[in-house]
């Protein structure tokens, strides 16, 4: 093939200023491989996740603040690192398509029959015929959260052999889980109400090994580029890159979207400060701990790298799977002024179809810098995709509708950001 001059220029100015899709395609599947264990606590896959990330910020140049770029911190979480299985009525059902282990749930070595109660069941009951006989463990549909919590606390008092005790919550929801820094004293499953037949008997045989770690260490991934001009005056590029890790020792929680692709964003974004110096300095973090309830972030904010002082602006990014609809911007109402600038270079560029606002909320590593504050920006990305915090967010999955465009909008923005 022939190029001209022109297409040859073209082609290299293109690419001066895009993202690479073959890089950032290599970092989601990176990260959502099976060695990487889900980016959790089991199978060392926040320790893989933390080194590739470390090596990735090596090899873009980025300077570290002390001889590595990890900073260490610990927190207790409840983990399953064993086999699990659950036959009901002698099928054996499949981990995260057909049921979940509560996050918090201790271990379970559970066989016998489980006895539907409704709520109202539940006020009235006499409790030997339920926990005298041959029932051992209690199904609850959870039309309402309140009433499950209550329920549970109940039944704690109804039984009288505690390796008896077990409830089973049935949910048409989305099977959705999450991370627990505590273990519950109760074993909850819960269970996708259309696979459970209410009126006949049911036997469940359920084996969970649960490993509470009182003192795990994890650690967040940071790295900067000098500024220019302002040395000490700093603008943050943030994103988590821990998920939910592992549930038993086959199930995989990938996190895709959540949030390998903020990672494969904020690598982007270092790439291209990096060969286009700002005026500014900037520091990247990649955070652990987020889905365990924000604690990297926390940490970090407890124990700065620079003066929270002189961080004069903070992005944090997460969910960058499909923005066929836009962006997000969290504490947009709070930071008018840079939220004015976002959205006339996106008037003026037509880079993603709408910019949406929001407040406050603690919803994810931009929070805590925020209650110190700091101004910050919390990015999430819109458009349909419908999985989320389950075994279907996969690399594969993503559309990465829009990534392109929302890479030259925070970009293009961090450019632009006017700070003293
Ligand atoms: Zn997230």
């Amino acid at each position: 093939m022939k190029l001209s001059i022109a297409t040859l220029f073209l082609v290299c100015f293109s690419n001066l200023f895009a993202q690479d899709s073959t890089y950032t395609k290599k970092i989601i599947e990176t990260l959502c491989s099976k060695k990487m264990a889900g980016r959790g606590y089991v199978n060392k896959g926040d320790q893989l996740a933390s080194n590739f990330i470390s090596k990735e910020f090596k090899s873009i140049g980025l300077k570290s603040f002390g001889n590595d770029y990890f900073q260490e911190f610990d927190f207790s979480v409840n983990t399953f690192p064993g086999e699990i299985e659950l036959l009901y009525n002698g099928k054996r059902l499949v981990p995260g398509v057909d049921y979940l282990v509560d996050p918090s749930c201790p271990s379970i070595n559970f066989k016998g029959i489980a006895k539907f109660m409704s709520i109202q069941s539940l006020d009235s009951v006499n409790q030997y015929d339920i926990w005298g006989g041959k029932v051992k463990a209690a199904v609850i549909d959870t039309f309402n959260n309140k009433y499950f919590i209550d329920a549970a606390i109940n039944l704690k008092h109804y039984v009288s052999d505690p390796r008896n005790q077990l409830i089973i919550k049935l949910t048409s929801d989305k099977l959705t889980w999450s991370c627990s820094q505590k273990q519950s004293k109760v074993p909850v499953i819960i269970l996708r109400s259309d696979i459970f037949n209410r009126d006949s008997i049911s036997f469940f045989e359920i084996k969970v090994k649960s490993n509470f770690i009182k003192k795990n260490v994890s650690r967040n991934v940071i790295g900067y580029i000098e500024g220019s001009k302002f040395k000490d005056s700093f603008i943050y590029v943030t994103a988590h890159y821990d998920h939910l890790g592992m549930m038993g020792n086959k199930t995989v929680f990938p996190g895709a979207n959540d949030n390998a692709s903020g990672i494969a964003m904020m690598l982007n974004l270092a790439k291209y400060f990096q060969i286009n110096k700002p005026k500014y300095s900037i520091v990247f973090i990649a955070f652990s701990g987020e889905e365990a309830g924000l604690i990297g972030s926390h940490y970090y904010v407890e124990h700065p790298l620079t003066p929270l002082s002189d961080i004069k602006f903070l992005v944090n990014i997460d969910l960058m799977g499909n923005g066929a609809d836009g962006v997000m911007v969290v504490n947009g109402t709070l930071n008018p002024s840079e939220f004015q600038l976002l959205k006339s270079i996106n008037d003026k560029e037509k880079y993603l179809p709408e910019i949406k606002i929001r407040g406050k909320a603690a919803n994810s590593d931009h929070y805590w810098f925020a209650q110190s504050g700091v101004p910050a920006f919390f990015f999430y990305l819109m458009g349909p995709y419908p999985f989320y915090h389950d075994v279907n967010d996969k690399a594969s999955a993503l559309p990465l509708t829009n990534f392109d465009q929302a890479f030259s909008l925070f970009q293009s923005f961090i450019s632009k950001l006017q700070i003293q």
